[in-house]
Formats: structure tokens, sequence, C-alpha cells
């Protein structure tokens, strides 16, 4: 009997009906030092999934291979069942959307968004009724006469949107796009990005270093980091069971307290403290005893622990170091004897005040620790 593919491997990434697929590709433009390493990644059909990371971790790159616009220097990248690796970037008909719109300024809005459509031999009537479906669904309808130049930085993005739109690409990419608008702006676009694509039904590759917008956005994210996906999973996933630290403190906050596991087994460990105080965690990623780790904490899942504890959570003791009100919560720093305070955000609702240099007693669920390596 054939054995079942290795989750993760490329065989099993090619087992999901996938729409666009990596395999085994990496990037290397000096011949010497390659920027994208072993790049294993299915997109389904109508998925909105975003690539994720900090800056040079080879988000651009693995985008532009997939435009077209870039070889890969070895592997293979599929557009349904075609490797396209080698095919022109206008023949793989797919929209794309980067940070600096890229408008052409002599034309007008209309002008730049029929632009893909006369490239595609699409004129007369079919062409003009499509640009205005095109304007219609970015609500530019009454600007199409205008130049790029009389458009705020939010209309242009929005131009070049409906460019991307136009033509009905079977795929689009967009690189930062929102990168260049206000903060308001920014969120409210995002949200409307992901209606048009929910509506329209199309697969989306979608890049960023903007982790609020990854999670707002995304079906699934797969996060970068030194030209290797560390984790490729849904916001919730990502969120609530990180691979490793890069993914654990990346996406949202953290605190990662270094440990040394005194034992473990069966899904659960017993850690020492730096302040040699002993604790029970969870431990998914079956991290072996007697090394160090590192003990995850979500700064949101601690409270104030009054009385006395139960079997069912653990305890952190000591003084608040600083205090910040955020409106909707109290963020406080709390040192507990390790190298770094341990940040906690306490609810305002609670209605509870703080003051500096006050003993405090941060509870936690077991549930709620993660141990993840070292
Ligand atoms: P990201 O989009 O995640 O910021 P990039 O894919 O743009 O990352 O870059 C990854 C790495 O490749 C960086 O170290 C960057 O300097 C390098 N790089 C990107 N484009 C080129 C290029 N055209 N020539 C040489 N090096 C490049
Ligand atoms: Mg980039």
């Amino acid at each position: 009997m054939p054995q079942a593919p290795k989750p993760g491997s490329p065989e099993a990434i090619a087992d999901v009906t996938s729409f666009v697929r990596f395999e085994r590709v990496r990037k290397s433009y000096d011949g010497v030092h390659f920027v994208v390493e072993d790049l294993n990644l299915a997109v389904r059909k109508g998925e909105f999934m975003t690539m994720l990371g900090p800056s040079g971790s080879g988000k651009t790159t693995s985008l532009m291979m997939l435009g077209g616009f870039e070889e890969p220097t070895f592997g293979h990248i599929f557009l349904g069942d075609e490797p396209v690796e080698r095919l022109a970037p206008e023949k793989r008909n797919i929209g794309f959307v980067f940070q600096s719109y890229a408008l052409f300024p002599h034309m007008t809005v209309a002008e730049n968004i029929a632009f893909p459509l006369r490239y595609r031999g699409l004129k007369g009537a079919a062409a003009a009724e499509k640009v205005v479906k095109a304007l219609d669904m970015v609500h530019l309808g009454h600007l199409a006469s205008r130049k790029p130049s009389q458009l705020s930085g939010g209309q242009q993005q929005r131009v070049a949107l409906a460019r991307a739109l136009v033509f009905d690409p079977t795929l689009v990419l967009m690189d930062e796009p929102l990168g260049a608008l206000d903060k308001q702006l920014r969120e409210h676009m995002q949200v409307e990005i992901k209606l048009l694509q929910r509506m329209l039904g199309i697969t989306m590759v979608y890049v960023t270093h903007d982790q609020s917008e990854a999670l707002t956005m995304s079906d699934r994210i797969a996060v970068f980091n030194d030209g290797r996906v560390q984790q490729l999973a849904t916001p919730e996933v990502l969120y609530e069971q990180p691979a490793n630290s890069f993914v654990a403190s990346f996406i949202g906050e953290n605190n990662l307290m270094p440990v040394t596991v005194a034992a473990a087994g069966g899904g659960v460990a017993t850690v020492t403290l730096r302040d040699g105080s002993r604790l029970q965690t969870r431990n998914p990623a079956g991290v072996t005893a007697g090394g160090r780790a590192l003990l995850a904490i979500r700064p949101e899942r601690f409270f104030i622990q009054d009385g006395a504890t139960s079997g069912s959570s653990i305890l952190l003791s000591g003084s608040i170091s600083d205090i910040f009100y955020l409106g909707d919560h109290v963020r406080l720093s709390v040192d507990v004897g390790g190298e770094k305070p341990v940040v906690a955000r306490i609810p305002v609702s609670l209605r509870r005040s703080f003051a500096r240099g006050e003993s405090v007693a941060l509870g936690c669920a077991i549930a709620d620790c993660r141990l993840l390596e070292g």
C-alpha cells in the first residue's frame, strides 16, 4: 500500500485541490545566497492567502516569481496543472496591485482601467461596459475623466484595484497595496478589498508586513522569516497554536519566558522559571525534558489573582514597574524576577486601579500557557 505523504511535504501539498502551487522553489539573485529557501505552498481556488513577514523575508520575491517578473532559481510554480515559471507575465492572466499605484499619469481614470482590456484586444462597447462596472465596484464612477494627479492617494489605489480586476483575472496579486495610506483609510480598504475578493470569488495572494492587516483579511497566512515559511495556517491557528517562537511573537504580542524543562510527557510539562519557581504547562510541541525552552503566555490571558489559585491555573508574582492606560485595557509591566518584565493586559471594565511598585499576582489558565523550543 502506498504511504501517505508526510504533512507539509510537496507531495501532500499537491494532494490538496490547489490552484497555485510552489514546489521546492528557491531563489538566489547573486548565485550565492538564497533569499527564498525551499518554498512549498499551495493556494486554493477562491482563497485569500497572505504572505506575512518582516522586511527582507522574501515575500515580494515569491510574489514576483508567481507573477512572472522573476524566475525561480530552482523548483516549480504551477497555475492549475500548468507549470508557469517560464511563462511570460502577460500570459498568466494575473491582476497586480503594487504599493506605488503605477498608474499611467497621462491617461484618465477610465483609460487607466481600460488599459488591460485594450492590451488583450477588447475594445468598443464590451470594453466600455467592463470599465463602468469596475469603476462602480470601487465607487469611482464620478471620477472617470480625471487624471491620477487629481485624485487622493486612496482614490488612486482604488483605480489600481479596478485596473487589476477589470479583465476578470483568475488570480490577483497585491504587494503592500495599502502601505502608503493612513491608518483609518487602510483599515477601511482592508475590509473593502476582502469583501470584493469574496464577492467576485477571486483567488488572492496578498503581501504585507502588517500582522493585523493579515489577520483581518486572510483565509490563511504564510508567515515568512529568512526566506522560509515558518507556518501556514488560519489566523486563529497562528494565534492560538504558533509553531515556534518566531510566529508566537510576530503574530500578536506574547511573553516568552526562558525556562528549563524539568519533566515532560503526555502533552504537558513541568518547567522551572528563572526565579526557581515551578509551573505546569501545556506542551503541544513535544519539547523534551532536560533542555531550555520558552514559556509563551499572551498578555490578555493573564488575570489578577486575588484569592488562592486552583489546580488549573498558574501564578506569577511580582511588582508593577509600569502602567499604561489604553482606554479599553490597562497594560501592566510586572517584574517577576526574569530578565524582562511580564506584560499583562487587564480589561478596564474590571474597574481595578493599580499603582507602580504594587505587588500583584498574575494568574493564567494552564490551557493558555504554551511551551515552545527555545
Ligand atoms: P520582502 O518583500 O519580504 O521585504 P524581498 O523579497 O523584497 O523581501 O527581499 C528578500 C531579499 O532579497 C532581501 O535581502 C533583498 O535585499 C533581496 N533582493 C530583493 N530583490 C532583489 C534584487 N532584484 N536583486 C538582488 N537582491 C534582491
Ligand atoms: Mg516586499
